[in-house]
């Protein structure tokens, strides 16, 4: 386990927008959708309100229980795959890039028990419900292998094509996502970048595009990037992106 000065240090790489959820009642995870009954005729009501947060969760774990997010998954990594496989022989030192959260590693555990809520500090002893402290989770280091994605590094290692991988955990966490890594079957990477301890970024882009180009001017042509954050694949220094779908938290 993190002690507890290095959770206190951690944050989710970034701040995250998630979903705030105390939820009374039935488990939303079995609802597909949520459609509240017809309000009586001339209600008033105020029209510019955001979506509900309760229907937003529950269409985050139909699209996760339908199939299609793991559809998805494989339609992007599928589609990296082929692009590694096409381009790896044209280029000298060839790179792939990959973000590890919901990229190269699921955390659907800790997620579905916390139902998209993000508690930093909390402990994590009794999934399958929560709470499950994010940092207490990362020292699990049970995290599976999105299989999309180890089948991409497998094909780019088969290849020739050196693998970093770029996260927004911190450095804090290193021993704990190495271990995970190896556990989950990434074995044979060139180097893992993380966070700086207590460093802050207003977005994810401006740690992960200038790590690219410390790749870059090391040699390296780094033909594919793939993440699950728009802010993985921001900022160049790569061929090609690759964006996984994940409607699940945002990260700036
Ligand atoms: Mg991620």
């Amino acid at each position: 386990m993190a002690s507890q000065g290095l959770k206190r240090a951690f944050v989710r790489g970034f701040s995250i927008l998630c979903v705030a959820a105390t939820l009374a009642g039935p488990a939303l995870a079995d609802t597909a959708t949520l459609k509240a009954p017809a309000l009586p005729a001339g209600t008033v009501t105020d029209g510019a309100q955001p979506e509900n947060l309760s229907a937003a969760q529950a269409a985050a774990f139909a699209y996760y229980k339908s199939g299609a997010y793991e559809r998805g998954l494989s339609d992007v990594a599928g589609k990296a795959t082929a692009w590694i496989r096409s381009e790896a022989r044209k280029t000298k030192h060839p790179a792939l890039v990959l973000d590890i959260d919901e990229t190269s590693l699921s955390n659907w555990a800790e997620l579905s028990a916390n139902q998209f809520a993000y508690f930093p500090d909390a402990p994590c002893r009794s999934l399958p419900k929560g709470p499950c402290g994010w940092a207490a989770w990362v020292a699990r280091a049970e995290a599976k292998p999105i299989a999309p994605t180890l089948a991409l590094f497998r094909t780019a290692k088969a290849n020739g094509v050196a693998v970093f991988f770029i996260t927004g955990r911190s450095e804090a966490l290193r021993a704990e996502t190495e271990r995970n890594l190896k556990a989950a079957g990434y074995v044979g990477y060139t180097q893992l970048y993380m966070k700086p301890d207590l460093s802050t970024f207003r977005s994810a882009a401006d740690f992960k595009a200038p790590v690219r180009g410390r790749i870059e001017s090391a040699g390296y042509t780094i033909i594919a990037n793939m993440g699950d954050q728009a802010s993985d694949l921001a900022g160049g220094h790569s061929l090609r992106s690759f964006l996984l779908p994940d409607p699940f938290y945002f990260i700036p």
